[in-house]
């Protein structure tokens, strides 16, 4: 059978050579006859490989869309980019390396200006820059960045000459990089004709998009023209390059200036903790519940003594207090009432801080069960001793609330003493 395919073969490039114009209808065409079934995607009929062919038709067409709206190119301009490099450096990148390197693409990567959304400061680490942008790691002003960002591009270039690559190749590639970190647009080289193609096709993508790995196809073709032989592998040692000597660089230097020294952006987070909780504390009427006011009775002195941990842990359980007053205000508004007002948490927190005061200081064995006539008596012992104290707005009523309040624990029949005249603070928080 491979004989005759062969000798079948021989005969039809024969007859192309002698004759090339001559119409070929011998050529089948699928489906084949005799075939059972194949598979057709769009145009194009899927001979082999099925599985990657089909995966392909499945995630490609929603993942071009959204690189187009993300990056803001056009079908053309995303033609442009080496898609195959990408893929084949990616396959061989552990875990850690191809989420990184995905985050990197998209601009998913967490730098200040990605974080600000949801923590709503931006603050470099580094300089007094406002707005960490991807581009501004590459831009920031402080010594360690710029030294980081030096020895990188000698990397660059070094590499490049120790992979005997020609230098009017390694100049407009360098070249292309600064030009990426300004966001300007590269110089065209007059020769060769193809390397000029490939900084005119970089340019068009986005010199920026370089440091993020988006290199244009002709970049191989400018090497092959410039002398260097096996091209597509020094393109993809080069894409590699810009990912592991380049941006992984800069990007260990900006955690190290963000984890390990003072930065500006702790003390800009720091700031903005100190002022959330002051201003708790001033509108401590207005924001939460009467149950929970006293937890933002806090003083200045306090607060500057705080950690940056604790202050966090501090204005993150405001915010989920403050959300839940809200909450509570609407339904009342509407005509509701909050599922936790018909809680009966109100005895029995009576009873811990009644019983509390008068049995904590027992030995456990002799705890015994709460009746109703010692409830009733210890209700009224203390119901005197409240009218003999002074008015306090903020002490807490109790009431059926959710708060840090609602987590003191009471097993039923027993007491345990838990509060004290002192605002603790939430459990998660830890001294810094
Ligand atoms: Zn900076």
């Amino acid at each position: 059978m491979n004989v005759a395919c062969d000798e079948y073969a021989g005969e039809a490039a024969r007859e192309h050579m002698e004759c090339p114009e001559a119409p070929a209808n011998d050529i089948l065409q699928p489906p084949y006859e005799g075939s059972k079934a194949m598979l057709k995607i769009g145009d194009l009929w899927i001979t082999s490989d099925y599985d990657s062919n089909i995966h392909f038709a499945s995630t490609a067409p929603a993942l071009r869309s959204y690189c187009r709206q993300r990056h803001n190119w056009s079908k053309k301009t995303m033609n442009l980019i080496n898609w195959n490099t990408i893929d084949n450096i990616r396959k061989k990148q552990n875990w850690s390396n191809f989420v990184r390197s995905m985050k990197l693409l998209h601009g998913w990567l967490p730098v200040m200006h990605n974080l600000g959304k949801y923590k709503h400061i931006k603050q470099c680490p580094g300089c007094e820059c406002p707005d960490e942008t991807f581009l501004h790691l590459f831009n920031c002003s402080h010594h360690l960045m710029i030294e980081a960002l030096n020895e990188a591009l000698e990397t660059v270039e070094d590499t490049c000459h120790k992979m005997t690559i020609a230098d009017n190749f390694t100049t407009a590639f360098i070249s292309c990089i600064t030009c990426g970190i300004k966001k300007t647009t590269a110089p065209i080289p007059e020769h060769p004709r193809e390397l000029a193609t490939a900084v005119k096709h970089q340019n068009r993508i986005g010199t920026h998009k370089m440091l993020q790995g988006f290199l244009a196809q002709s970049w191989g073709d400018a090497l092959r023209a410039t002398g260097y032989k096996r091209h597509q592998i020094g393109l993809t040692r080069l894409h590699r390059m810009i990912w592991e000597h380049l941006f992984q660089r800069i990007w260990d230097t900006r955690n190290f200036v963000l984890k390990k020294t003072p930065n500006m952006y702790n003390s800009a987070e720091n700031l903005t903790l100190e002022q959330k909780l002051n201003w708790y504390r001033d509108h401590r009427h207005t924001a939460l519940s009467l149950n929970d006011r006293h937890l933002a009775n806090i003083d200045s002195d306090e607060i500057k003594k705080m950690g940056r941990r604790t202050r966090r842990k501090w204005v993150q359980h405001l915010d989920r207090l403050s959300d839940i007053h809200k909450k509570e205000n609407q339904l009342r508004d509407e005509g509701q009432s909050a599922i936790t007002m018909h809680f009966k948490v109100i005895e029995h927190r009576k009873c811990s801080r009644i019983a509390g005061t008068r049995k904590s200081r027992q030995p456990q064995k002799t705890k015994k069960r709460l009746t109703q006539t010692t409830l009733d008596s210890t209700l009224a012992i203390t119901k005197r001793k409240r009218d003999t104290r002074p008015h306090d707005n903020d002490r807490p009523v109790p009431r059926g609330t959710i708060g840090v309040q609602t987590r003191i624990k009471f097993t039923a029949g027993t007491a345990q003493p838990q509060r004290k005249d002192r605002p603790r603070p939430p459990e998660g928080i830890e001294p810094d």
